[in-house]
């Protein structure tokens, strides 16, 4: 039997809900990523665009060339500005959604990272930084 995987952005505007079996989620460091999420680095989680569906709200989509040449489209709520998932034209069957969009981010396993040439140095935490298990004060 299929689960469903649900995610949706901050403030709950715009919800998301996909069925079936993920694909391998994977690391991107490229500088559109970097940009597209605020962090170091985007970590996608292919779903078949079949069984991705949006339940509430109307997320807002921005398309770039990417290096690679793929036109990409990053789509994002507008109300909050949490990045939510992106679709790749060259390869209509997948969408890529935002693993940190998900409900439950603990279930994703990333097995590979990409655009490493375009990594920064502190995208790996180093051992032994000052740890504080709640905010700092
Ligand atoms: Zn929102
Ligand atoms: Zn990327």
């Amino acid at each position: 039997m299929n689960e469903t995987i649900t995610g949706g952005c901050l403030c709950g505007a715009v919800r998301f809900a996909c069925s079936g079996k993920p694909g391998p989620a994977v690391y991107c460091h490229c500088a559109d990523c970097r940009k597209g999420s605020g962090s170091a680095f985007h970590v996608g989680v292919p779903f078949s665009a079949k069984s991705f569906e949006i339940v509430s709200g109307t997320p807002k989509g921005f398309t770039k060339r990417a290096d690679s040449g793929r036109e990409l489209t990053r789509y994002f709520c507008p109300d909050c500005g949490s990045p939510l998932y992106i679709t790749s034209a060259s390869r209509p069957e997948w969408i890529f959604a935002k693993a940190g969009a998900l409900d439950d981010p603990e279930r994703v396993k990333p097995t590979s990272q990409i655009w490493t040439r375009s990594s920064v140095a502190w995208s790996t935490i180093k051992k032994g930084l000052p740890s504080f298990e709640k905010g700092r004060n």
